[in-house]
């Protein structure tokens, strides 16, 4: 990989909790995120991925510099970004956008959609006012609306639409990198293929980098080029696509795969996690944090925190054992159903752009 267009490095973010309104007592801490370090290189997709509660919407907030880090540093373009203020930091802020999961909560429903597309332009004070006009339509047809949907509100959209203006939004302003927060989670499985090719096809043209947020991995095998798998605050095993979903080596990974929602009628979709429901992160388990719903653990993981460590070329795993694990079971039929979502996606964007082309 060349040089990185991000780079994160040990990043930490802890909250502390406090009882009582005045002199308020700090009684514990939630560690949010707890140590997190991974590059991004330009063009690429890094997807992070894990369960509800595992700190990624904190790590995008502490790449955007939206909230201040308790540890580590993040370096944007070979700059380290964290104490950056004044002219460097707005500057910075055009480089970097982020898209939300729920595109009508970060929608303000009493602007149209041009205000909405316009305003980035004003803040950041790029061109006049025809030269903004000019801009919006171009921004519309760039996610594949028309002008006309200028004067529009948000509540005049579809969810799948209002995800393409949130994504304008973030284009308006010619950023490098964007963090996609959970930006398909909020939408039907065909609207999800969508939105995913519209992603891939911007990133394509536009040469961007993406942060891309998922809870599960159906929507990340599609969309990303690596993987970095977060459980509790931490990164568990990162790796190419390919290399995770063909040899996951975390057991947690595994779990994460083997809950892919099956494209078969008899079975119900989105199967539970196994082990029970994720510890909080403000008393994170001793040794291993996995420990407590692991198939496969023993006395060591309860008492030494394993190291992220190199496994195979560009593959890392945190896991006592990750060498000597037994063979997923029925990895086959897991992996075909993946491939088989993936198909799925596929044949949905087809379809899509066929009634566009009879349309058309
Ligand atoms: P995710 O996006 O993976 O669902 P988050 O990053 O939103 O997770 O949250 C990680 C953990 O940090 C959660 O337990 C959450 O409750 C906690 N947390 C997030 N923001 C704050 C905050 N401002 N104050 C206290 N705890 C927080
Ligand atoms: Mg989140």
């Amino acid at each position: 990989m060349s040089t990185a267009l991000l780079e994160v490095k040990g990043l930490a973010k802890h909250y502390p909790v406090k009882r009582g309104l005045v002199l308020a007592k700090t009684i514990g801490t939630v560690r949010a995120v707890d140590g997190v370090s991974f590059k991004l290189a330009k063009g690429e997709t890094l997807a992070l991925v894990g369960e509800s509660g595992c700190g990624k919407s904190t790590t995008a907030r502490l790449v955007l510099r939206l909230i201040e880090p308790s540890a580590g540093s993040v370096w944007f373009e070979g700059t380290d970004i964290t104490t950056m203020t004044g002219a460097p930091l707005r500057k910075l802020r055009r480089r970097m956008q982020i898209v939300f999961q729920d595109p009508f909560a970060s929608l303000n429903p009493r602007m149209t959609v041009g205000d909405i597309l316009e305003e980035p332009l004003i803040v950041h004070e790029i061109g006049d006012k025809d030269a903004r006009k000019k801009r919006v339509e171009e921004l519309l047809g760039l996610v594949g609306l028309a002008s006309y949907h200028a004067a529009r509100y948000p509540h005049e959209f579809s969810g799948g639409q209002r995800q393409r203006i949130g994504i304008a939004r973030a284009l308006a302003v010619e950023p490098a990198l964007i963090v996609c927060d959970e930006p398909v989670s909020a939408l039907d499985v065909s609207i999800q293929a969508q939105v995913i090719n519209l992603l891939k096809d911007l990133q394509a043209r536009l040469g961007l980098s993406y942060l891309f947020i998922a809870h599960d991995l159906a929507v990340v095998k599609h969309a990303a080029d690596r993987v970095a798998v977060m459980y509790l605050g931490k990164i568990v095993e990162i790796a190419t696509k390919e290399a995770l979903f063909a040899h996951p080596r975390h057991p947690y990974t595994r779990t994460l795969l083997a809950a892919i929602p099956r494209p078969d009628p008899h079975r119900k979709g989105g199967r539970q996690i196994p082990g029970g429901d994720v510890p909080s992160p403000m008393n994170p388990p001793n040794g291993c944090r996995f420990n407590t719903r692991c198939p496969f653990v023993t006395d060591i993981c309860r008492t030494e925190d394993p190291a992220l460590r190199d496994l195979a070329a560009g593959h890392m795993a945190a896991c006592h054992h990750a060498e000597t694990l037994p063979a997923p079971q029925g990895a086959d039929a897991v992996h075909a159903a993946s491939a088989n979502t993936v198909k799925r996606m596929a044949l949905y964007a087809e379809r899509r752009n066929r009634i566009a082309a009879t349309a058309g």
